[in-house]
């Protein structure tokens, strides 16, 4: 039988309430006429926090999505690819500025409809800010190499060159930072991008799109540079099919990443894939525990375990096995659970309906397969938000890797393991179809350094979490996860051609492998 957290925060605000306080920050971030939809084509903008409505909004045609491209393309040919690249770096700076200024109001939009606590909102706001520093720094370091030429008089050279339209597919978990990782090096790349933010989160998209306008009339570049499509997965599809399209940067589920690939791949198209993790930490005998506790109960449980990062499963040496649970079941009956507007809430909403159902069912699968729920697990707030779904994360120790656990569940579970021999961790570790990110807890710094060379993912950390990546590395991972990488490091070079040029500078035409014709 599981322990339950019993210390839920403050009343849940009414829907009515939420939707004032969503339409003040969209007018401080200029979105002051809101075209509410017609009875056809609505996407509804709703909470989490209450699971209400807040406001009827068009969902974008075909049309729309044609002349969204048109336009796109046209400034990509006409102007934007040939604007200076740290003119181009000017617009992102102003985007910066104002992403500043605005920082709270896009924060609240965050949590008002992915449901993030106010600090996790404020600090995927903040990752923009610093995503912008980095890009307007690489609008001056688009660097090409030089490479030594096997003939003589001839010099070999790399340059990089803007791609084109990129169609920028976004999660709901993450609506604002993925896109800014996404489109301020897209820009100063000299690319024009068309946004397709997730259907949960177009309030937070109509904000940074009315941003990044300001910022373009500000600073003189074309008002298309930028375009924002509302809509589902068939619009996004539209996108993807699209041969004017040169890239189509998609995150979300592996299962969105299984159509848009192979589609993308049929026309011959550029794809950049951030897909779903199933991540894991391996704690060694040696480990500091302290970290271990604090670095778990913040990956498994933040987010309510709706980051593609969170941690999913928790490989322990038999011999700490009892120690760590019994302290991080400490730690999550400590949780508080309730609205992430409110600065007391550790813990937010599920998105939705459809997340709850998938907690309750892999949790009934794991204790099918032999598990034991030792805390958490149960819905909460259901009186006060009766459309919401507030959860106490869970934490499940398994007897085995059965199929759930190597199933991504987007929801606050974490499965422990236990292993004997550090080769049975890596194995254990390695043996899910997902490769985002991965975690060692050691003092041993032979342990430390193999889990570096054996985790087969794109983010492997040692004596910290697996969630919470900094801008400056390259971000994504490898197996089901797609291959993608994305914001800083050299992934800039996703959104660029590389043509290698080759120079003669002698009176001679020598042909390459020492050829003779004529
Ligand atoms: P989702 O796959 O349901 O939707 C993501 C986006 O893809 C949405 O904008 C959606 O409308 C669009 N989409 C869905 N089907 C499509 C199709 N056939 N063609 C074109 N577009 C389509 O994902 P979600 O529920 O919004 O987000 C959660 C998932 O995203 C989790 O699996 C999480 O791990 C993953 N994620 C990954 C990363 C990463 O960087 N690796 C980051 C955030 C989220």
């Amino acid at each position: 039988m599981s322990t339950s957290i019993t210390s839920p925060t403050s009343a849940i605000p009414p829907t009515d309430e939420i939707g004032d306080r969503a339409e003040a920050a969209l007018a401080r971030c200029g979105v002051d006429h809101l075209t509410e939809a017609g009875a056809a084509g609505r996407l509804y903008a709703r909470t989490p926090i209450t699971g209400g409505a807040l406001l009827a909004l068009a969902h974008a045609t075909e049309r729309d999505v044609d002349h969204a491209i048109t336009a796109a393309h046209e400034t990509f040919q006409t102007t934007w690819r040939d604007t200076p690249a740290p003119e181009r770096g000017a617009l992102v700076r102003r985007l910066g500025d104002l992403l500043r200024e605005h920082k709270y109001d896009l924060a609240d939009l965050v949590s008002i409809e992915a449901g993030k606590i106010r600090s996790e909102a404020a600090g995927e706001v903040q990752e923009m800010i610093d995503i912008c520093d980095f890009a307007l720094g690489l609008s001056r370091q688009l660097y090409g190499r030089t490479i030594a030429s096997e003939r003589p008089g001839h010099r070999l050279m790399e340059t990089w060159h803007p791609l084109g339209v990129v169609s920028v597919v976004t999660a709901f978990n993450f609506p604002v930072a993925v896109w800014s990782w996404n489109t301020a090096v897209a820009l100063v790349c000299g690319d024009t991008v068309v946004w397709k933010p997730s259907e949960m989160t177009p309030l937070t998209a109509l904000a940074c799109d009315a941003l990044l306008s300001r910022a373009a009339a500000e600073t003189g570049a074309p008002a298309n540079v930028h375009q924002v499509l509302l809509g589902g997965p068939d619009v996004g599809e539209r996108l993807v099919d699209d041969p004017r399209v040169a890239l189509v940067s998609a995150t979300g589920s592996v299962r969105m990443g299984r159509t848009v690939g192979p589609r993308v791949a049929a026309r011959l198209g550029r794809c950049l894939l951030e897909l779903g993790g199933n991540n894991a930490a391996v704690v060694a005998p040696s480990a500091d525990l302290d970290l271990a506790v604090r670095g778990t109960v913040f990956a498994a449980a933040g987010t309510a375990g709706q980051r593609c990062t969170s941690l999913r499963r928790l490989i322990v040496h038999e011999d700490v096995a009892e120690t760590i649970t019994d302290r991080i079941v400490a730690a999550y009956e400590q949780l508080r659970v309730g609205d992430p507007l409110n600065e007391d809430t550790l813990v937010g909403p599920l998105v939705g309906e459809r997340a709850y159902t998938a907690m309750r069912e892999a949790l009934a699968q794991a204790t099918a397969d032999g598990g034991a729920v030792l805390v958490g697990g149960n819905r909460c707030l259901e009186q006060e938000a009766p459309d919401a779904y507030y959860v106490e994360p869970a934490v499940v120790r398994m007897p085995v890797q059965s199929a759930i656990v190597r199933e991504e569940t987007f929801a606050p579970i974490l499965y422990v393991l236990t292993y004997r021999t550090f080769d049975e961790a890596i194995e254990l570790h390695n043996g899910v179809s997902q490769g985002l990110s991965s975690a060692v807890f050691t003092r041993d710094q032979r342990e430390a350094e193999r889990f570096l060379a054996m985790s087969d993912c794109g983010i492997v950390n040692v004596n910290i979490g697996t969630s919470g990546a900094e801008i400056g590395g390259a971000f994504g991972g490898e197996k089901d996860t797609g291959g993608g990488r994305e914001s800083g490091s050299d992934a800039w070079k996703a959104y660029m051609r590389r043509a290698t040029n080759t120079v003669n500078y002698s009176d001679e035409l020598p042909l390459a492998q020492g050829v003779r014709f004529l």
